[in-house]
């Protein structure tokens, strides 16, 4: 069941949220060729420390690490290790912190140096279809809608969504109902209603939608071995429409949602 969330419980999502989203840009200035996905790792569980903030990954059912480094052919959920990022790499960087125990979650895919335009246009297409997501996630409208926004836009520059990874509700733990697939049918599933709580996070893979996990139990990676791209975020439906919790409430502070 979707557990729908005050305002005061929203603002202290905004503070784990925007940690994570300061976070993810500190983590883009690192992201380098020679960088190990280790060195990157150290990094977020540093900021995550200044801030007196917890990881919201690191041992989430055993995961090894503080943040998900997925490079290439990897769509979520890379472990961080010795691997050095190459120039031409694109590198998905998903990361969540716990403040006051409420979740923030986001993610977004990193150049390496220069990359090819095919890498450059999956890149700007995923972020797009993100921008749709949540300029979807009014009041009123269903979860179908927000996949269905997400898939048309990926489908539209002839890439594909993955299906078998979804977002999520998100607030008391990382991940809640309901699940938030990227792809329709429109006008189908859960209403949204103000309180709801969701990382929106699109998957798109440059080839076929099919995915595997690797025998490291976590790193999904595409099946055809085609490059994938990863952006998220968390939002709060409110009644005035989708708050981008990393962001500052972008309604008048007279109309706030009580
Ligand atoms: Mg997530």
């Amino acid at each position: 069941m979707t557990t729908l969330r005050s305002f005061s419980e929203m603002e202290t999502m905004h503070r784990a949220c925007s940690i994570v989203v300061e976070t993810l840009a500190i983590l883009a200035e690192h992201t380098k060729p020679g960088v190990t996905t280790k060195e990157l790792d150290l990094v977020a569980a540093e900021n995550l420390r200044k801030h007196g903030a917890k990881s919201a990954f690191l041992g989430y059912h055993g995961f090894p690490a503080t943040l998900c480094v997925s490079v290439n052919e990897e769509v979520v959920h890379g472990i961080p290790g010795k691997r050095v990022l190459n120039e031409g790499d694109i590198v998905g960087l998903d990361f969540g912190a716990i403040v006051d125990g409420y979740y923030g979650d986001a993610a977004r895919t990193v150049a390496v140096g220069q990359v090819s335009p095919e890498a450059e246009r999956l890149m700007k297409v995923t972020q797009e279809s993100l921008m749709l997501a949540i300029e979807t996630a009014h009041p009123g409208k269903r979860l179908g809608d927000i996949g269905h926004a997400v898939e048309s836009h990926a489908v539209r520059h002839g890439y594909t969504v993955v299906r078998e990874l979804s977002g999520h509700g998100i607030g008391r733990k990382l991940h809640e109902d309901p699940q938030v697939p990227n792809y329709g049918p429109p006008g189908k599933r859960e209403r949204l209603q103000p309180g709801m709580c969701l990382a929106l996070e699109p998957m798109v893979n440059a080839g076929a939608a099919a995915t595997r996990t690797l025998d490291d139990k976590w790193t999904v990676v595409t099946e055809d071995r085609s490059l994938s791209a990863h952006y998220e975020l968390t939002i709060a439906v409110t009644e005035h429409g989708p708050w981008v919790l990393s962001e500052p409430y972008p309604f008048a502070q007279s109309v706030r949602h009580a």
